[in-house]
């Protein structure tokens, strides 16, 4: 097809020129005198994104969920109790990650569309007299249904029960777009990956460790080798890498890291709040409902859109692709063919979230589910119009 192809799935993310631009470039030696300038440019930077004083940043070739194992196995030792709540497919696979490294993991349930409850948390804490537990895991952005959970009331939660257990918390879809207070949150533990929020491919996964978490990767007995953190300090103290890193996306991370606190976080933050508002009213105007139980824990990153009943929301998301070159996320497992995603995250603005909201409309409209063409986007762009 002509024209420009509408990547409007919640991550891998569309890529800025400016940073395929800084991505193209010849290999070189990582072991070079003059190579540690861009792994202190990285390392230093990468903290400011999500407000960290306390602790340090490691970056693995490697995704997202590969720094789900990396926390866990640098800081919890083996067969030990976990705390995890589950309310969609990417805390049901944090959880799945920790039981397969051979973890305990409690977990509390809530629906779909629903966040952490922290008064649960708190009561299940609280029931752990023997401080067992050595880690909450907590997916702070849920991408499978569009909710934000208040990683900040967790951290009360956890403190009013005065329980020791470290915090871990997946930002894979929140970092880099949403606002993301490590140290005020009293995170341990932050993972995320570069294809969402830091706009660049898949290919690097970014551990965040508070000081607390790191005092415990020396004495931690669990085995492990490629996501041992040892060896990643102490080369990364000298400005290296204990492997070959992965050179382009380094390069990209760190103009990425140029781009994003060019703008700032806080306005990074108000720039997705501000687009999410026009996409939430456009589902409004169309008479559909979002996955997210209540506006307050909607997501500001994605949006996922119920499909009335009786019809399926892959055929939506195939009509949308097949007939107006625009990519749509799918519902993941429990929501398969309920729900359509809407990725608002990244390099997008309002011109470009518009016009993937008309190619939504067309298939909403050709997949028979009667929306009357242009009041969604009407609807977003009275959101958007600068009006000052
Ligand atoms: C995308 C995503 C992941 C998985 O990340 P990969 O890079 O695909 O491994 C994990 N958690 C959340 C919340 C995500 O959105």
């Amino acid at each position: 097809m002509a024209g420009r192809h509408f990547l409007q799935i919640p991550g891998p993310t569309p890529v800025p020129d400016r940073l395929q631009r800084a991505m193209h470039r010849a290999m070189e030696d990582h072991r070079s005198s003059a190579f540690p300038a861009l792994t202190r440019s990285i390392l230093s930077r990468l903290p400011q994104v999500v407000h960290q004083t306390d602790g340090e940043a490691f970056v693995f070739p490697a995704t997202g969920s590969a720094m789900w194992e990396a926390a866990l196995v640098n800081t919890v030792n083996p067969g030990a109790r976990l705390l995890a709540v589950r309310f969609g497919q990417f805390s049901h696979l944090f959880i799945h990650t920790a039981r397969a490294l051979g973890y305990q993991v409690d977990v509390i349930e809530e629906p779909w569309g629903e966040v952490a409850d922290p008064a649960r948390i708190e009561a299940a804490l609280a029931a752990d007299t023997a401080h067992e537990i050595q880690g909450v895991l907590l997916v702070h952005n849920e991408t499978a249904t569009g909710v934000t959970s208040n990683v900040a009331a967790v951290r009360a939660a956890i403190n009013r029960a005065h329980h020791p257990a470290l915090l871990f918390v997946d930002g894979v879809s929140s970092i880099a777009s949403l606002d993301f207070q490590f140290d005020t949150w009293g995170v341990d533990c932050a993972i995320t990956g570069t294809q969402k929020g830091f706009m660049l491919p898949a290919g690097l996964g970014i551990l965040y460790m508070s000081t607390k978490a790191l005092a415990r990767v020396d004495a931690c007995t669990m085995p492990r080798a490629y996501f041992d953190l040892r060896p990643m300090r102490t080369n990364n103290a000298q400005g290296y890498f204990p492997s070959t890193p992965a050179l382009s996306l380094l390069y990209g991370l760190d103009e990425a890291l140029t781009m994003l606190l060019e703008e700032g976080m806080e306005a990074v933050a108000a720039r997705h709040r501000f687009l999410a508002n026009g996409v939430r009213a456009a589902v409004a105007a169309w008479g559909l409902s979002p996955c997210a139980k209540r506006v307050e824990i909607a997501s500001d990153s994605l949006t996922a859109v119920m499909v009335p009943e009786g019809h399926d929301a892959r055929q939506v998301i195939e009509l949308a692709f097949t007939r107006y070159d625009v990519s749509l996320g799918s519902g993941l497992s429990e929501v398969a063919g309920k729900l359509f995603r809407i990725g608002h995250l990244g390099d997008t603005n309002s011109l470009t979230l518009a016009g993937a909201l008309s190619g939504v409309e067309m298939a909403l409209c050709d997949a028979g589910i009667p929306v009357t063409l242009g009041s969604g986007v009407g609807a977003a762009l009275s959101q958007w119009r600068v009006t000052a």
